[in-house]
């Protein structure tokens, strides 16, 4: 763990092992993480918070813009971390740096950023609000992006003047240490802090600790719940991004070859594995037959393996039950009546690693698993629609409401689409693409709060008000 600018005594703890989801192999082990180090954490960031609070903003922002650039320099070696601890090819995992890069970058101006507004009143008071750091904040990450997810959280935090705790996945721990040590040299101790360990057992302390004034935190929805309800009995402020069933409308008028490479993209990137990943596919009916043979023959080219061989398209799920999870969807859709037209279970040829093919799947009843709740895995359930009001429809039932995807050059479908989807984010003819100065975040079950951009550094700042009278 990393405390208080130093790499903390490990003696005592048990360990965690970290395996690398394509071999199986266990490729190094951290501290299982106690209370106790939760509490050390706490108590470093907010034994350091008043200095960082208080540094002059252009300081702080020539040390964040520092920490992208060591981010930038460590690109390679963290790049095969990541694939090791994570498993998705070596290219996206640099994407991923390059995001944490570029939030980190972006974030550094907002260290400037205005302080709060003047509010009009006569000329012998003064009235104003000045936006202050909220206080030490613990951001909670998952493993499917650690790098970026981590960014997104901290990045903000620490512009905005608050130090913080990261806590990250138990499985994949390994690429936040190494960032944590490579960035020592430039922010003052107990500013940027890593526990590790399991969620019960130090996730939950993080979110109890006094100290602790925001919990940022991006996971699964049932922890996101869990978390709420913590905070709410202690009335801490928490952003939550959470679980997502999203769906991708493929309207009638497209070009059906050009259709195809964006909606497996959608479904398939990180093996499924996105919270903006595309689970539900909705096709315009006259055209559904034509497009499913060109996905399944795409989807059939798609070579799996191990991350770190270039020519590998995707990787393995997390992990065994992560494998099992997306079997049991399948399965029981298919027991249901559904049709699998491709996939449909581990590849034949790969041993080890917890792989699933690419598949595609129609039929699925409504009321399935499959289209129910979130799967997370490289699966296509492709369903036809027959009107756009028909297409809205069937995408906003669902209990999530995190984002969705329209392909289609109508730009009267695709405003409708705009207008009647209950999402946080539509993204037209460009699945899965975030924008660092552009807010990202969840309707529904799919979370509270926003990222990214000027309401993902807003989050990080709390209000005071100032009136100040200079004569009666
Ligand atoms: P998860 O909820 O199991 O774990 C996320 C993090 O929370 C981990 O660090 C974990 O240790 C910690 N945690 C678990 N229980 C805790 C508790 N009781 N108290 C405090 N911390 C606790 O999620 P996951 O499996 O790591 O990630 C996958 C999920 O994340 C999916 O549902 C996915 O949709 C979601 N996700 C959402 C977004 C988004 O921006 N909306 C982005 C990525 C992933």
């Amino acid at each position: 763990m990393w405390i208080n600018g130093g790499a903390a005594d490990r003696s005592g703890r048990q360990e965690l092992v970290v395996v690398n989801p394509a071999t199986e192999e266990a490729i190094d082990s951290v501290a299982r993480g106690t209370a106790q180090d939760g509490e050390a954490a706490a108590r470093a960031a907010a034994d350091a918070f008043p200095e960082w609070k208080r540094l002059a903003p252009p300081r702080r922002a020539a040390l964040l813009r520092e920490v992208a650039d060591k981010l930038a320099a460590g690109r390679g070696q963290l790049a095969d971390l990541l694939v090791a601890e994570q498993g998705k090819p070596r290219r996206h995992n640099e994407e991923e740096i390059d995001a944490a890069v570029e939030a980190f970058a972006y974030y550094s101006g907002f260290a400037w950023h205005e302080r709060g507004t003047m509010a009009p009143v006569e000329s012998r008071f003064i009235d104003f609000v000045i936006r202050e750091p909220v206080g030490p904040v613990a951001c909670i990450v998952p493993w499917n992006f650690p790098i970026m997810l981590m960014a997104w959280m901290a990045a903000p935090a620490l512009a905005a003047g608050n130090t913080v705790v990261v806590k990250p996945s138990e499985e994949t721990p390994l690429a936040t240490l190494r960032f944590a040590c490579t960035v020592a040299d430039h922010l003052p101790p107990g500013v940027f802090n890593v526990v590790t360990g399991l969620g019960s057992e130090i996730g939950e302390p993080l979110v109890t600790d006094p100290r602790i004034r925001h919990v940022a935190f991006t996971g699964s929805t049932a922890t996101g719940l869990r978390i709420a309800s913590l905070a709410a009995a202690r009335m801490k402020r928490v952003t939550l991004e959470l679980g997502g069933k999203d769906a991708l409308i493929v309207g009638p008028d497209v070009d059906i070859d050009a259709a195809v490479e964006p909606v497996a993209h959608a479904a398939l990137y990180n093996a499924g594995q996105c919270c903006t990943s595309a689970e539900r596919i909705f096709v315009a009916q006259p055209i559904i037959s034509p497009f499913l043979d060109g996905l399944v023959e795409h989807v059939r080219g798609i070579r799996l393996g191990d991350g770190s061989d270039e020519s590998t398209g995707m990787g393995p799920l997390i992990r065994q039950e992560a494998r099992r999870k997306v079997a049991q969807h399948v399965d029981e859709a298919v027991a249901a009546g559904a049709q699998l037209l491709a996939g449909g279970g581990p590849p034949s040829g790969l041993s080890r690693g917890w792989f699933y093919e690419p598949t595609v799947v129609v039929d699925a009843p409504p009321t399935s698993m499959l289209l129910r709740d979130e799967t997370f895995g490289p699966v296509l359930p492709v369903a036809s629609f027959d009107s756009v009001d028909d297409a809205i429809r069937q995408a906003n039932d669902t209990p999530y409401g995190l984002s969705a995807s329209v392909i289609s050059t109508d730009p009267n479908f695709i405003k409708r689409c705009i207008d009647g989807l209950d999402v946080g984010n539509v993204y037209v003819n460009d699945p899965l693409t975030a924008n660092t100065a552009a807010s990202f975040g969840g309707t529904k079950m799919s979370g509270m709060g926003r990222e990214l951009g000027v309401e993902g550094f807003e989050a990080f700042r709390e209000s005071k008000r100032v009136h100040w009278m200079f004569e009666r």
